[in-house]
């Protein structure tokens, strides 16, 4: 078997999360819709970050670290979840964020309830955050402290086996729910999400397409991300079938005005949402990929059933700031 089976994993998600029909969606849009809840992961506010967590917090822990560092935007529901699971773990956070403070709301409000410590690098351009990070991992170094440091947004090969896991979840509720999909359709960011659906996918052989939106980087950069970590990701566990060429489906043209910014496609696709089903959908991912979902629809021609994922970010719907992060 595998390497699912052995790799050490804490225990931070609440699963299985739920499979649910969406009948009064699926009738407004003439697709068949189900949701995946994973804004239902339990740590926090929930979120798909939190499955990946699992496994990075169980390496942390392995190494003996005392302290967990990354970064990310000011709004990041990565940085967030990973300190939250770094308190779970017993490890201190430290986050570092792009650009100059900003106000206190949604996410970073978290981050300081949980006792972050937060920096921000003074320079808007996002890879500021790498060097950052590292920096300051040297400095706690000096400090006598054992940092475990994660990267911008957290994709990795080892975060992206909770999504291999996950599509092992998501076959058993298919199979008990006798049902077929033809897409399993997702927000994509920093892709580790994708790469590990993409990679469980092809092991299980899922009757399913991936398709991811990409709702930050050009969805051509997305697709060879997907690659390299789907390939990482099935080399680590020695699945079968780590050539995933060919599997990789990224959509563009959902950004708006840009990442961590509403557009109103994605305001419209969550009221939707939330007015037929009773869910909500966050600004900066899932009501993006859910209004390429509805235009998909009603353009005709999309086959169902369609799984959607949703993925969480509950902090930023109640961050009041619309404009840039
Ligand atoms: C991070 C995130 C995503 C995208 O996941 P990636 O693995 O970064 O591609 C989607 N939805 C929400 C709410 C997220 O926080």
């Amino acid at each position: 078997m595998n390497g699912l089976l052995t790799l050490p994993r804490v225990s931070l998600a609440v699963t299985p999360t739920p499979l649910q029909p969406a009948p009064r969606l699926s009738e407004e849009l003439g697709v068949e819709v189900w949701l995946k809840r994973d804004d239902l992961t339990g740590l926090g506010l929930g979120g798909n970050k939190t499955r990946g967590l699992e496994y990075l917090l169980a390496e942390a822990i392995a190494q003996g670290c005392d302290c967990l560092v990354t970064g990310a935007g000011p709004q990041s529901n990565w940085a967030m979840l990973a300190a939250l699971a770094a308190r779970r773990c017993g490890l201190d956070p430290y986050l570092v964020f792009y650009g100059s403070p900003v106000p206190v709301t949604g996410n970073l409000l978290l981050d300081q309830m949980v006792g972050a410590d937060v920096r921000f690098t003074g320079d808007p351009d996002r890879a500021s955050v790498d060097v950052a990070i590292q920096t300051l991992a040297d400095e706690l170094r000096a400090a006598g402290r054992r940092p475990y440091v994660l990267p911008r947004g957290g994709a990795t090969a080892l975060g992206a086996v909770g999504y291999v896991r996950a599509s092992l979840e998501l076959a058993e509720q298919l199979l008990a729910a006798g049902l077929t999909p033809s897409r399993l359709w997702l927000a994509t960011g920093s892709c580790g999400t994708q790469a590990g659906l993409v990679a469980g996918a092809r092991w299980l052989r899922a009757p399913y397409q991936v398709v991811g939106v990409t709702v930050s980087r050009p969805a051509e950069e997305c697709v060879a991300r997907v690659l390299d970590l789907a390939g990482a990701v099935a080399e680590l566990l020695d699945l079968p079938g780590a050539d995933v060429r060919g599997d990789v489906t990224v959509l563009g043209g959902y950004l708006g005005p840009g990442y961590g910014r509403r557009s109103p496609e994605g305001e419209a696709a969550a009221q939707l949402v939330a007015r037929t089903e009773g869910v909500f959908l966050d600004p900066v991912f899932s009501a993006k990929a859910m209004a390429c979902l509805i235009d998909a629809a009603r353009a005709g021609g999309l086959a169902g059933p369609v799984v959607f994922l949703v993925t969480g970010g509950a902090p930023t719907l109640f961050n009041a700031v619309k404009s840039a992060l």
